[in-house]
């Protein structure tokens, strides 16, 4: 069965509209969402815009900073710090890649855990590896893949192997961490796993965040298994004129979709799920910061 993501991202976004709502009739609160951008990277002007779109599209108090390419270490630590302490703003996200000569990471560690709508402080991290989830804000990609899981699988995932191929800070080390939370047992693969095809096919559920297009083969895959392919990889595409490209996931759909029992596309997967859990996690950051349980998503 195919799962898409624009329909479930759609219901996500309904459940963030309707929670920007009820806390702005509580609290007189409306959820702030930063987006900061440095240099010309098409590719991150795109998913910069998508996301300011959906932030206003939601309601949100929404502002987008763009930085020149030249923009100094300096320049952007002083911009995270102003955001930083302006009450009306309650996530602030760095769209990464930065370009080469900044670095990252002091950058990311330098927002506040509690405006961190990335996921990536240490704090935030941090507080999924203890197995906290309630208490921090989780990276959105591999939050959006489990709410795939959980529409498959439940809440409780007992019993069942799953495993996560990558193994970074974004994505792979916070998707094994919630599947393991829900009671999965995980095997978290990367480059250096032995036999890859035959961890695979142990797995109830299958996760694939490499960036290697079409690397999952369908005799990788157990029959009936959950397959989640978050990778996102531009390759030629010949057959659609000369010069065109087209985006493929890390899994070979064609094949794998029939033995799976659930797949998500690429694109229109993981995907659309990522800028809607964005989006919650900017209205979970407001209704902390108003003091009120958030929902959950
Ligand atoms: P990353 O930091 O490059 O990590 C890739 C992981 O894949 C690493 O752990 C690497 O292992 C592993 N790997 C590489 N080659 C492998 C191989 N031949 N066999 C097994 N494992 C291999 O990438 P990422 O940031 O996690 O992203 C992964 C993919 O997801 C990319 O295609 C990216 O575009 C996509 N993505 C999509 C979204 C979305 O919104 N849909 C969001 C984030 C990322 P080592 O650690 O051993 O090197």
């Amino acid at each position: 069965m195919l799962r898409e993501g624009k329909k479930v991202a759609a219901s996500v976004i309904e459940a963030v509209k309707s929670a920007r709502q009820a806390l702005e009739a509580l609290a007189g609160v409306r959820p702030g969402l930063a987006v900061v951008i440095v240099g010309n990277d098409p590719a991150s002007h795109a998913y910069v815009s998508s996301k300011s779109k959906m932030a206003k599209e939601c309601g949100f108090h929404s502002i987008q900073h763009t930085l020149p390419e030249d923009a100094t270490q300096e320049d952007l630590t002083a911009l995270v710090s102003k955001l930083n302490g302006d009450a009306s703003i309650h996530g602030i996200l760095v769209q990464l890649p930065l370009p080469k000569h900044l670095n990252s990471e002091p950058i990311i560690q330098s927002i506040l855990p509690e405006k961190d709508v990335d996921g990536l402080h240490v704090v935030n991290a941090g507080k999924l590896a203890t197995g906290d989830l309630e208490g921090g804000l989780v990276s959105c990609t591999p939050a959006g893949a489990m709410v795939f899981v959980r529409q498959t699988h439940g809440e409780d995932l007992s019993g069942l192997n799953a495993v996560a191929i990558g193994r970074s800070n974004l994505f792979g080390k916070p998707m094994a961490a919630l599947l393991l939370a829900a009671n999965a047992t995980v095997t978290t693969a990367h480059s250096r796993t032995k036999d890859l095809p035959a961890v695979c096919r142990n797995a109830d559920i299958l996760i694939a965040a490499v960036g290697r297009p079409e690397m999952v083969k369908a005799d990788w895959v157990k029959p009936g298994a959950t397959v989640i392919d978050v990778g996102i990889n531009r390759v030629s595409a010949p057959e659609k004129g000369e010069g065109k490209s087209k985006l493929v996931g890390d899994v070979a759909f064609a094949e794998v979709e029939k033995v799976a029992g659930v797949i998500t596309p690429v694109p229109g997967g993981v995907g659309p799920m990522t800028i809607a859990m964005l989006m919650a996690n900017t209205v979970i950051a407001a209704y902390r910061k108003a003091g009120r349980k958030p929902p959950r998503f």
